[in-house]
C-alpha cells in the first residue's frame, strides 16, 4: 500500500508526539502496581503542564542524529546523546554512566559494558527507537539493523537488542498500514515473528502468547498482561505488553495509553511505546488536543518534537524521492 507524503508526514508526527504524550502522562504512575495505577487514573484528565523523561528526551536526540546523518551512525549518535542528553530527567543508571562516559571521551562501542559486563537488558534502547520506526518502515531488513546499531551504544545485551528491533519494527509495520483500513493484527504478529526470527527465546514465547491472546478477541485485564506479558523495565518484559496494548486499542490513543499506564511498572516507557505505535497507526491529527496543550514546551519542549518529526520526514522524503 502507498500512503501519500502529506500523510506519511502525518503519522511521522503522530509517533514523535504519541511516544511524548505517552511519557509525560504516564511518568506519575511509575513503580506503582497495576491495582495502585487503576485506582489513579483520574489524574489523567487533571490538567497541569506534563513534562517529557528520558525516554522521549533520547527519542528527540536519536531523531536529530537520524537526520543529520541521514540514517543511524552510532557514532553520530553518541555525539548527540552527550550534547543534548538532559540526565535530570529520570534515567537509569546505566544510560547515566555510559553517556557521563561519552561526554568524557570514550568511544561509543566501549561504553554500553562499563556497568553491566554483559550489556544492559532494560529497555533503554526501545524506548528511544521509534525514529528508526518511521525512517526505514519501508526497509524491515534494514530496519532490524538499524535498531541494533542504535541500541549498541547503550545496550549490547540481546534481550536489550531485539526489544529495540520489536519494538521499531511495530512501529514501522504501524506506519504503513492506512488507519481507514481494516486492522491486521494477526497479520501484525505474523510479520513481526519474521523480523524477530533468529532473535531471543524470550521474544518467540511472548509472540506466542501474544497471537494467543489476540485470538481470544477479549481485552484482558491489567493483571493478567502483567502476568503473561510484563511491566518491568527489562525490555522483554516490557516491549511485548507495549505491543499488545497497541494492537489491541488502537486508534483509540486516550484508551491505549490508560491500558498501559494501569499496568503499573514502568509506566513512562509502557506508555510511551504503546503512544509512538498508536501515533504512528493514526497520525497526529488523531492524537488528542487536550493532552497535547499540557505538554511542556521549552526549548526541547513540544514545538521542537513537532517540527523535529517534520525535519526527519523531510531527511526521509530526500533519499525516497532520489532512490
Ligand atoms: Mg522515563
Amino acid at each position: 500500500m502507498s500512503l501519500s507524503p502529506d500523510f506519511l508526514r502525518d503519522k511521522f508526527k503522530g509517533a514523535i508526539l504519541g511516544c511524548f504524550l505517552g511519557d509525560a502522562f504516564g511518568s506519575g504512575f511509575e513503580g506503582m502496581d497495576p491495582e495502585k495505577a487503576r485506582f489513579h487514573m483520574d489524574d489523567l484528565s487533571k490538567k497541569f503542564t506534563r513534562s517529557y523523561t528520558d525516554d522521549t528526551d533520547m527519542t528527540l536526540a536519536l531523531a536529530e542524529s537520524m537526520i543529520q546523518s541521514g540514517g543511524v551512525n552510532p557514532e553520530d549518535i553518541s555525539k548527540q546523546f552527550s550534547l543534548t542528553c538532559d540526565l535530570t530527567r529520570g534515567y537509569a543508571i546505566g544510560t547515566i554512566k555510559a553517556i557521563l562516559a561519552l561526554k568524557a571521551g570514550m568511544k561509543w562501542y566501549e561504553v554500553a559494558r562499563i556497568v553491566f559486563k554483559d550489556g544492559s537488558f532494560g529497555n533503554g534502547a526501545a524506548m528511544r527507537v521509534s525514529p528508526v520506526g518511521l525512517f526505514y518502515h519501508d526497509d524491515l531488513e534494514g530496519l532490524r539493523r538499524a535498531a541494533v546499531e542504535q541500541a549498541n551504544i547503550t545496550h549490547v545485551h540481546p534481550l536489550g537488542q531485539w526489544g529495540a528491533v520489536m519494538q521499531a519494527c511495530t512501529v514501522g509495520l504501524a506506519v504503513s498500514q492506512d488507519p481507514e483500513e481494516p486492522f491486521r493484527k494477526e497479520q501484525m504478529v505474523t510479520d513481526l515473528r519474521e523480523i524477530l526470527w533468529g532473535g531471543p527465546i524470550e521474544y518467540v514465547k511472548a509472540l506466542n502468547k501474544i497471537e494467543e491472546m489476540v485470538a481470544q478477541g477479549k481485552k484482558f485485564h491489567s493483571r493478567e498482561i502483567v502476568q503473561h506479558l510484563g511491566n518491568g523495565v527489562e525490555a522483554h518484559l516490557s516491549v511485548p505488553s507495549a505491543c499488545y496494548l497497541a494492537l489491541m486499542h488502537r486508534p483509540d490513543f486516550c484508551d491505549a495509553i490508560r491500558a498501559a499506564i494501569s499496568l503499573g511498572g514502568d509506566t513512562d516507557t509502557i506508555a510511551g511505546m504503546v503512544g509512538a505505535i498508536v501515533g504512528a497507526h493514526v497520525g497526529e491529527k488523531k492524537l488528542p488536543a487536550e493532552w497535547i496543550e499540557q505538554l511542556e514546551d521549552g526549548a526541547r519542549g513540544l514545538s521542537f518534537a513537532k517540527n523535529l518529526a517534520d525535519r526527519l520526514f523531510e531527511a526521509w522524503w530526500k533519499i525516497h524521492q532520489t532512490s
